[in-house]
């Protein structure tokens, strides 16, 4: 009975009578992720992306509660980060390393703890996982990657059946999550996870917003034109750059060029997303997109000014999804707040992983270097030291379920291999990690990122990159090492350099040592 559930008493919650408002002091969860989002696209992290594209939605979580600089994945891509969260487990530990299925049907989700507790557990939206989702009185779940444009969903009680419904998904499940909260029982706590579809590729805002920031040009990032020197390999081959690998049609929507050469999961792509749209839908996203085609289609820019405005249409989409998500985001803090429930309950906001916004010329995740291995993190809690602080401990998402746990008073399994946020929320002083471990297992397959594994302290991080080649790659053994202080942008790899013999010598025992530690997998 190793993982036998049993309730903390109430006096070790953080709780205060004062606050509590529930019959049982418990405090409430909502918990929302979303897919593919960067830090750089919210404006509480202050980056010059997101000041021009401001989330005022989700800055409001962040006043009421701490904002997480040093926020990391395990593993920089949805099934293994979600089956992560929800396990409290390392990839390797819960099965799921890769895209595909894994995840062993023996792991406990936390949800499952919270419910044997007493909790109302609700799912809405993007799911991702070949298992049931367990653990939660109801659910609504897209299919798979789910669709932009009038998605279909599951629940408990539609037998396997998807059914579609018409509307944009973000604004649907935020509907749903609603509804959810206002038929709730209230005499009980609540843990409600809000998954979003955006601002997955390929980036479809909703019809309201296919003109906003059309007038903005946003700053280029300062490796967009990266060249890899002192790179190995890995950075290549690679198929997820936006100079070589956007879809004219599926990514960057320019659907008069449908039939130019692209990858052929690109092309097929951009069928189905089509397709979930209806008639009138089609009308209008058309007419938006051909007007702003055609000065493109008239002169066909070529090299750099091609990466350019490839950089500013994918932003600006990828941009106006998350719109979608900070005014949906905002629905459900209104809510809380008129129902008077921001003074007992825990809002998380995250990603399933980071997001490269043209650093290192790529859009897309998997790689360790920052952008995609860091993750944005925001949690609003009532009891925080210091609202609106920032927080610089390496925090990773195996510390998500044990948060949770944690914050309802329910004793955290000892396989979880994470540790509870709380003293870091309420200011406590805690002895915390010193460094992450980070591994990507997803190759081969979309993007061809090669395999690798690494380490980040709070200043350095080194990379092993390894594999045998498939298709048309080499085997590779490469190792990286990057000083994040000196170079924040990661272009020099300083592996084998002399002047960072001792940094490398420490990291490379502290990675054999981590890697024995947690008994992890080539
Ligand atoms: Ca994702």
């Amino acid at each position: 009975m190793k993982n036998k559930v049993k309730l903390a008493s109430f006096l070790a919650l953080s709780v205060t009578a004062a606050n509590a408002q529930l019959a049982d002091g418990r405090m409430n969860i909502v918990y929302i992720m979303v897919d593919d989002q960067s830090f750089q696209s919210i404006s509480a992290y202050g980056h010059p992306l997101s000041k021009l594209a401001p989330t005022p939605n989700l800055d409001r979580i962040a006043e009421n509660g701490l904002l997480f600089n040093c926020a990391f994945v395990e593993n920089s891509i949805s099934a293994p980060s979600r089956a992560t969260l929800l396990t409290g487990l390392y990839s390797h530990q819960h099965g799921q390393t890769r895209l595909d299925g894994g995840l062993q049907s023996d792991k406990h989700f936390f949800t499952e703890y919270l419910q044997q507790a007493g909790y109302q557990t609700a799912l809405f939206g993007k799911w991702h996982l070949k298992v049931e989702p367990k653990g939660f009185d109801t659910y609504k779940i897209l299919n798979d990657q789910g669709e932009y444009y009038n998605p279909v969903f599951r629940t408990p009680e539609s037998n396997g059946e998807f059914i579609r419904e018409e509307g944009y998904a973000t604004n649907l499940i935020t509907d749903d999550a609603i509804e959810w909260l206002v038929q709730r029982d209230r005499d009980k706590p609540f843990c409600i996870m809000v998954h979003h579809k955006a601002p997955h590729r390929n980036w479809m805002p909703d019809l309201q917003y296919l003109d906003l920031y059309e007038d903005i040009t946003f700053p280029e990032p300062a490796t967009l034109f990266d060249d890899y020197n002192t790179r190995g390999d890995q950075m290549r081959t690679h198929e997820l750059s936006v100079a070589n690998h956007l879809g004219y049609a599926f990514d960057l929507k320019v659907r008069q060029l449908q039939n130019e050469p692209t990858l052929k999961y690109i092309h097929n792509s951009f069928y189905i997303a089509m397709n979930s749209m209806n008639e009138k839908q089609l009308k209008v996203w058309n007419e938006v997109y051909d007007r702003k085609n055609k000065a493109f289609l008239a002169s066909r820019p070529t090299g750099k000014e091609l990466v350019s405005w490839k950089y500013q249409r994918y932003i600006k989409d990828y941009l106006r999804t998350i719109h979608s998500v900070d005014v949906q985001v905002g629905r459900i803090l209104d809510y809380l707040e008129n129902n008077n429930l921001m003074n007992n309950t825990i809002i998380v906001y995250t990603s399933d992983q980071g997001f490269y916004n043209g650093e290192h010329g790529l859009y897309d995740k998997r790689f360790m270097y920052e952008e995609a291995f860091r993750t944005p993190l925001l949690i609003a809690y009532p009891s925080v030291k210091k609202k609106g602080g920032k927080c610089n401990e390496l925090v990773q998402n195996i510390d998500y379920a044990p948060t949770l746990l944690n914050i309802a008073g329910v004793e955290v399994p000892k396989e979880m291999v994470g540790a509870s946020l709380l003293p870091l929320l309420k200011g406590e002083k805690v002895d915390w990690r010193k460094s992450v471990y980070y591994q990507f297992y997803d190759y081969p397959s979309v993007g061809r990122t090669r395999k690798h594994y690494g380490i980040r302290d709070n200043r350095y991080k080194l990379i092993h990159w390894y594999g045998e080649g498939k298709q048309k790659d080499k085997d590779i053994d490469y190792w990286e090492l990057y000083d994040l202080k000196k170079d924040p942008t990661e272009v020099n790899n300083v592996y084998d350099n002399p002047k960072y013999k001792k940094v490398q010598e420490r990291l490379f025992y502290e990675l054999q040592k981590k890697r024995e530690e947690i008994h992890a997998i080539e």
